[in-house]
């Protein structure tokens, strides 16, 4: 469930000129300061704007009448309020919408500045809140360069092989260790997401060392990810156990048998930020409290447990299942409040025939594909903003079913295939229902 709240101002400030020329951003400037961010936009003409904020993911979101969105709006330093700066989806062609992403709910003061010196026209934004650790404010600043479009960036997916250096994990009867089997996955599953236009991978551990479970959604974050999928490999004390299982993050003890096991167990002891462990640990106090209000948490767990669903849909064809709906448990990986995080455990490394498989390359390559596949499903519904596939969506059209019309009528009269009709729509079979509003795919 997604809660949003809005606020609406709207701000008229000048007469728009007679000219109507259209307004372009030449610069932007961003300064965390010990109380308050400052962002500063100049620009070529007086701007017309509005805004509002949004919750679950907290943002600021400002549109720019009668402006170009060609600007590139990458910043490098953007302290530990604003997340990032990006452009969404114009309210018109004619305008520009951009959106401030930010890691705290922030109350901002927009106001614009009339040419002084050796400034132009310039649009400040004040986004009160700490924005830095040392207190001391720092500015860094692009200069825009209008080549660069930051608009249709690609989806980034980070991926997590888990355990590694020190930390073998579950160790299989004939000795294969967990975090080589997590790590060839990862890499594998990387590679696919590298060769889809659009998307973008992030490998959390490259190599044969150890991150500490509770830092790996951090650099999930730093890496600006839309998703982070962490690869495991189970263990039981009996070697009967097999089949694979998809995790997302519950605030609650997990509840089946197996999910108790895993929280008792040394061998996953550090992976579990349960509340009362982690609430002990000063410097997630803050982050946690911020989870459990649930500022994002909303909209990153429901995202979570759809990505989960199409995981083990894609995960069936390939294995069997331990458990055939998504699991909930408080795994430290799974707890950036901003990021849908899945944790996905590909077979029980403990059980003979299935250590047998995961030793097989082929075998890993077709679980890689069956996350891979699941997540493009995923994002093709649901493409974060300013993402390639987010324009790509924007271009296609919407039709609603009416009585008569069948799949095969709908492909011929927009002269697509039926196929990718199924595809847009993640359709499983060739039945629509009257009133049903169906993607058309670009042909
Ligand atoms: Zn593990």
């Amino acid at each position: 469930m997604l809660r949003l709240t809005i606020f609406v101002l709207f701000t008229w400030l000048v007469v728009m000129p007679l000219d109507a020329a259209q307004n372009q951003i030449s610069g932007l400037r961003i300064a965390p300061g010990s109380d308050k961010t400052r962002i500063v936009l100049d620009l070529s003409a007086p701007p017309q704007f509005t805004y509002f904020t949004l919750k679950n993911p907290n943002r600021l979101v400002i549109d720019l009448a009668d402006t170009a969105d060609t600007a590139d709006l990458s910043v490098q330093d953007t302290g530990a309020l604003v997340r990032r700066l990006r452009y969404s989806t114009p309210k018109n062609a004619e305008s520009a919408r951009i959106v401030i992403d930010l890691n705290h709910p922030s109350d901002p003061e927009l106001f614009a500045i009339a040419p002084s010196g050796d400034y132009g026209h310039r649009l400040v934004v004040d986004l009160p809140g700490k924005s830095n650790v040392s207190g001391t404010a720092a500015t860094s600043s692009v200069l825009i360069d209008s080549a660069n479009n930051t608009r249709d960036r690609d989806i980034i997916v980070a991926i997590d092989a888990g355990h590694g250096g020190n930390d073998p994990g579950s160790i299989g009867p004939s000795g294969t260790y967990e975090k080589h089997i997590t790590l060839s996955i990862a890499k594998k599953l990387g590679a696919m997401f590298d060769a889809e236009p659009g998307m973008r991978s992030v490998l959390v551990r490259s190599g044969d060392y150890y991150i500490y479970p509770t830092k790996r959604p951090e650099i999930a974050r730093e890496k600006k990810a839309d998703l982070l999928i962490s690869i495991h490999a189970d263990a039981f004390s009996q070697p009967e156990p097999r089949g694979g299982s998809v995790w997302v993050l519950s605030m609650r003890r997990a509840d089946s048998e197996l999910g108790r096991w895993l929280e008792k167990t040394e061998r996953h002891s550090e992976l579990l930020g349960g509340a009362a462990e982690v609430i002990s640990d000063n410097a997630s106090e803050r982050y946690l409290a911020e989870t459990i209000i649930g500022l994002s948490m909303d909209h990153s767990m429901s995202a979570s447990y759809d990505l989960s669903e199409k995981v083990i849909g894609e995960m069936k064809q390939v294995t069997r299942l331990h458990k055939r709906a998504p699991q909930a448990a408080s795994f430290a990986v799974l707890t950036a409040p901003d990021i849908p995080s899945i944790l996905v455990e590909v077979g029980f490394i403990s059980n003979p025939q299935e250590e047998k498989n995961l030793l097989w390359e082929e075998y890993r390559e077709r679980l890689a594909r069956s996350m891979f596949n699941a997540t493009k499903r995923y994002f093709k519904q649901a493409p974060p903003d300013g993402t390639l596939w987010a324009s790509y969506k924007e271009r296609n059209r919407q039709h609603k079913v009416r009585s008569g019309e069948s799949l095969s009528l709908l492909a011929q009269r927009y002269n697509v295939k039926v196929s990718s009709i199924k595809e847009a729509n993640d359709l499983n079979n060739d039945v629509v229902r009257i009133g049903q509003v169906l993607t058309i795919p670009s042909t």
